[in-house]
């Protein structure tokens, strides 16, 4: 089974990042909440609050830059073969599913529709991907971090 992970209120950037690479990670701004959120669906938490340091599958998040969070948060749980990028809905971390181009040709610009090729689409909330500058920028600097060959 994959791991799975909530993110608190002050780690929305690494929540992103982590769902960029393709894990399944919720993200909580309720405070304490987070602690029945994490256990209803099985999830550990990182966290920047020291108050929930001593619950069960609890992980602090030393650093306070995203892009050493994430290298902390994978290579502390081995999550190295489980980056999984361009899989992962940013805004609600549902799977994506590839979609035929002509089937999103009214949902995204006209240039995106002419010089791409590779589609994916959110189930739950429609919103359309492709691998555009910012998707290729992000993959760059993951690739800095991580040591190793993803996307
Ligand atoms: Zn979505």
């Amino acid at each position: 089974m994959a791991k799975k992970f909530i993110c608190d209120g002050m780690l929305g950037r690494l929540c992103r990042l982590m769902r960029i690479c393709g894990i399944d990670t919720e993200y909580s701004n309720q405070g304490i909440k987070i602690l029945l959120e994490a256990r209803r669906e099985g999830r550990i938490i990182l966290t920047k609050n020291r108050r929930l340091l001593n619950q069960e599958s609890t992980f602090f998040i030393e650093p306070d830059e995203p892009l050493s969070q994430i290298k902390e948060v994978i290579d502390k749980f081995n999550l190295h073969k489980e980056i999984s990028p361009f899989s992962r809905c940013l805004l609600c971390n549902e799977k994506l599913k590839p979609v035929n181009k002509e089937s999103i040709k009214e949902k995204v610009p006209y240039f995106t529709y002419k010089n791409f090729d590779e589609f994916a689409q959110c189930e739950r909330c429609q919103r359309v991907y492709w691998k555009g500058t910012h998707y290729q920028r992000m993959m760059k600097e993951l690739k800095t971090i991580l040591d190793k060959k993803i996307g």
